[in-house]
Order: C-alpha cells, then sequence, then structure tokens
C-alpha cells in the first residue's frame, strides 16, 4: 500500500535532523514557531538542487540529501553565520521508501552534526527536485559580506578546489576513475563540508567572503566586483590535492582548482594590517586555506600564471550554458 503524505512525513522527516530547545512548534503544525535569540540578526539561505542538473540522475539518494541540506549551509558558512534551522520543499515522482529513507538519513546525519532542527516542509509529486532553506544567526551587524572586500586585501581559499568538479566527472563516467583516489575526489561531490566553523571565525578577520558553488575564478570574481574592484589568483599558488593531480595532471588540475564548480569552500579577503593575527590565531595548515591572490584596483578576475594573464573560454560553470 502506497504512503500517504502524513505518513512520509512523520515517517522521515518529523525527527530529521537536530532537536533544539528553541523549536516551539516543528514539524506537523500548519508553520513552525521559532525562538529567536536577542541581539542576533536571522540570516536565511535557499537553494534548489533540479535531478539531472544540478546532480546526475540516479545519485544516491543519501548524497542528495546530504547535499541539498550543504550548499544552503554553505551559503551561511559565508556570512559567518551559524544555522539552526532548515525546511525541506521536495516534489518526488514517487513515494519510494528506500530512496526516502536514504536521503532522509544523509540529511539528518549533517544537520546533526550542526546541529540544525528540520521544522518544516513541503511535499509535492512531479519531477525530483529538492528545495531547502535554512535560517541561521549572526551577531547584529557582525555577518560577512561579500563587498567588504578593498584593493590591496589577500585573497585566500578554503580547502582544495577542483576536487568536487573531478569527482563529478567520474560519477558520470566522464573520467575514469578507480581506487583510493577517486573515491575521494567522487566524495568530495557527493558530501561536500561546509566550513561553518572557519566562516565563525572568520568574523573576526575576513573583510570580504564567499563560498565557491560555481568555480573559485567565477566566485573570486564575484566577491571583487560587489567590493567594487577586481582580483588576481595566481596559478602557482593554488591549492590542489594529490588526488586531484594524480587523476587529471598538474596542469589539469589548476585549471579545474580555478573553473570547476560545486566545491563549498570558502573564499575570503583579508586586509593587510590583519594577516599577521589571522595567520597567528588561525594557522592555515591546521585550519586548511591557502593565500592564492590579491583584490586589486582595477575590475576583472584574472589568473596569472607566471605573471602573464591565462585566458578561459568560460570562468566558470553557468547554469545557463546547459539550457542552450
Ligand atoms: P499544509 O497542508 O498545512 O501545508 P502539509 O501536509 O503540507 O500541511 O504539512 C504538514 C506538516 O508537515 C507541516 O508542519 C509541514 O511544515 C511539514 N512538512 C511537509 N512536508 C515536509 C517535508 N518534506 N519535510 C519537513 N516537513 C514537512
Ligand atoms: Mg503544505
Amino acid at each position: 500500500m502506497p504512503l500517504s503524505e502524513f505518513e512520509l512525513i512523520d515517517r522521515f522527516f518529523r525527527g530529521c535532523g537536530a532537536k533544539r530547545t528553541d523549536v516551539r512548534v516543528g514539524v506537523g503544525d500548519d508553520a513552525a514557531i521559532l525562538e529567536c535569540p536577542a541581539g542576533m540578526e536571522l540570516v536565511a539561505a535557499m537553494d534548489t538542487l533540479v535531478d539531472g542538473v544540478h546532480f546526475p540522475h540516479g545519485s544516491p539518494p543519501g548524497s542528495v540529501g546530504h547535499r541539498a541540506l550543504a550548499v544552503n549551509l554553505s551559503d551561511l558558512a559565508a556570512m559567518g553565520a551559524r544555522p539552526a534551522w532548515a525546511l525541506l520543499a521536495l516534489t518526488l515522482p514517487a513515494a519510494e521508501e528506500s530512496w526516502l529513507s536514504e536521503f532522509a538519513a544523509g540529511m539528518s546525519a549533517l544537520a546533526r552534526a550542526h546541529d540544525v532542527a528540520l521544522v518544516g516542509g513541503d511535499t509535492t509529486c512531479g519531477p525530483l527536485c529538492v528545495t531547502v532553506q535554512v535560517l541561521g544567526h549572526v551577531p547584529r551587524s557582525s555577518a560577512l559580506l561579500r563587498s567588504g572586500g578593498r584593493a590591496g586585501d589577500a585573497l585566500f581559499v578554503s580547502g582544495t578546489p577542483g576536487d568536487a568538479s573531478a569527482g563529478l566527472a567520474i560519477e558520470q563516467g566522464r573520467l575514469p576513475g578507480a581506487g583510493e583516489a577517486a573515491a575521494y575526489l567522487r566524495e568530495r561531490f557527493l558530501h561536500p563540508a561546509p566550513r561553518l566553523a572557519l566562516g565563525e571565525c572568520l568574523r573576526l578577520y575576513a573583510s570580504a567572503c564567499i563560498d565557491v558553488s560555481d568555480g573559485l575564478l567565477a566566485d573570486a570574481g564575484k566577491l571583487a566586483r560587489a567590493s567594487g574592484c577586481g582580483v588576481e589568483i595566481a596559478y602557482e599558488m593554488l591549492p590542489v590535492s594529490q588526488a586531484l593531480v594524480g587523476g587529471v595532471g598538474e596542469e589539469r588540475a589548476r585549471e579545474l582548482a580555478l573553473t570547476g564548480g560545486d566545491d563549498y569552500e570558502l573564499c575570503f579577503s583579508v586586509r593587510p594590517a590583519h594577516l599577521a593575527r589571522l595567520l597567528a590565531d588561525l594557522p592555515p595548515q591546521r585550519w586548511g586555506y591557502t593565500r592564492i591572490g590579491t583584490l586589486t584596483e582595477s575590475a576583472g578576475a584574472q589568473a596569472l600564471r607566471g605573471g602573464a594573464v591565462m585566458n578561459f573560454s568560460t570562468s566558470g560553470y553557468d547554469h545557463f550554458l546547459t539550457l542552450t
């Protein structure tokens, strides 16, 4: 007998994620009631994952649940915010129990890891599509914005960008991959880790921040443009993983680090006067971030190799390119 909508919500989504005392009414009533802490601002983000567009058709359901939440948590990390609550709008072709159970488990594990409660949502029938909204907090007037950078600020990135795009290529059979390195790269696409702890700490050091979802060069360019300046990234300074270099070679690895999407790392700028404090308080080796460039007076985002400007056909993954 097929699950009713009520049974489906009750079984898979009530109790999904963390239990929080600030949830006065969660899943089950017409709307959630949430208690907001004094002195904090509410930070809200929402992102949609469409089957076959943002993840390959037939992706592991646990990964779809994880990623739908992770991409939103990453947006909060980029603001320096701490997440608290999530809402889920789920459109499903059919109520398949094993799919739902793995999907909910994937989302719930990540939500619990970051103390996020699922407090509501909507469930509809149609082509697979997952929208998550996350709500979080930041102390008043202390959020990190894209627009706070200035020419002369140093630019950093966390992690090793490019890994997720290679992982996706392996998932789709566009890149051959076997063994430990391939498993690592696939994992970077299937289960990205939103950099929430780093984002919160950066409130005290960074002038601007953005999360890297469309490609490092493109997203650094968005930060620079919002800050009214340009950006230069040094090809030689890009952090690339051993797994990526082993899989595609040094050259292609650095190109993917600049243009590949889906990494959900943080790219941030720091005033020269705050650099010493950043490096002392948040040691780069421990926190996993690397200096990659500088914000500049002249507009635009450029990658420099041996001091010469590199050219790319596209400086990042553009969602609209897939629709032509
Ligand atoms: P209504 O018809 O009043 O919108 P629904 O039947 O859609 O009520 O939802 C009932 C309850 O279940 C609400 O609290 C809603 O927020 C929650 N809910 C529905 N779908 C989901 C979902 N996919 N994940 C989490 N909560 C959900
Ligand atoms: Mg509803």
